[in-house]
């Protein structure tokens, strides 16, 4: 199958239609719309200008939506493309109102009331509310205000649950399996893949553990340049030799809400059953 995104409808059809064709001998745990052997979400961070330019272009190209993790400081700048990129089935989502990387000055009252409520908002009024409302902790960083690990995770994703968004992705780790995404879906592992330099083979390596293990592979892009200069930029080449690599896997390609929400259905109300006599 191909990487093209189907309508919220018809993968719903599609999942039905497998699951009736397969019946007793498909595994619970590893069945994706349309058969495919993982999901793959594409990722953009930071609402960057080299996004619509270059990076869009490929995905229209090959069907692909993605979703783009927006700022409203960058948003703001060419709001009219962001709009368009929306209608055109991409999700947008919040990644906070300006970035802000370090935490630990900030009361949970400061960081919902200026950054995260704010930009909930401005993506209800300047796109949709009725949207999966999927985020980005800006720079991966996962605590608020001083403690433990614990309590400061703890304290975040309090904001997270009461501005009702359903799940949030990192900057790090392996593919993610579904079981462990319904466990805590504000913790999802994504991953970086032109992060240390701008080759193929990254992406390759982590796709393939996807593939193998059935699992749900988020991909993180941030600059997407003529060439590459720095750490989380990746080349026009590179970003699009990535793609069409996505594309010509086995694999069901779409925004993280979308396939979300496809996991939450699934896997909450059909756990994997347990492995007994071995
Ligand atoms: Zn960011």
């Amino acid at each position: 199958m191909d990487c093209s995104s189907l309508s919220r409808r018809s993968f719903f059809g599609a999942v039905g239609a497998f699951s009736l064709v397969t019946g007793a001998s498909a595994q619970p745990g590893r069945v994706w719309p349309g058969g495919a052997k993982a999901a793959v979400s594409l990722t953009y961070d930071d609402a960057l200008n080299s996004q619509l330019d270059n990076a869009v272009p490929e995905l229209k190209r090959l069907g692909m939506k993605a979703t783009f993790f927006l700022t409203e400081a960058n948003a703001h700048w060419r709001l009219a493309d962001w709009e368009a990129l929306a209608r055109d089935g991409h999700e947008v989502a919040n990644h906070t109102v300006s970035h802000p990387c370090a935490l630990s000055g900030y009361s949970a009252k400061r960081l919902e009331q200026v950054e995260i409520d704010p930009m909930e908002g401005y993506l209800d009024s300047h796109f949709s509310a009725d949207r999966e409302r999927t985020f980005a902790y800006p720079c991966g960083y996962l605590g608020v205000g001083r403690g433990g690990r614990h309590v400061r995770y703890a304290r975040y994703r309090k904001i997270l649950e009461r501005d009702n968004v359903v799940a949030a992705r990192t900057t790090a780790g392996g593919p993610n399996r579904p079981q462990d995404v319904v466990a805590d879906p504000l913790y999802l592992h994504a991953f970086e893949p032109t992060y240390d330099g701008d080759t193929v083979a990254p992406a390759r390596r982590y796709l393939n553990e996807a593939v193998a293990q059935g699992d749900w592979a988020i991909l993180v892009f941030h600059d997407v340049l003529p060439k590459w200069h720095a750490d989380g930029d990746a080349s026009v080449a590179t970003h699009n030799r990535i793609l069409q690599h996505v594309a010509g896997l086995d694999v069901w390609c779409a925004p993280m809400g979308q396939v979300f929400d496809y996991v939450e259905r699934r896997w909450r109300t059909r756990p994997e059953p347990a492995v007994t006599g071995r």
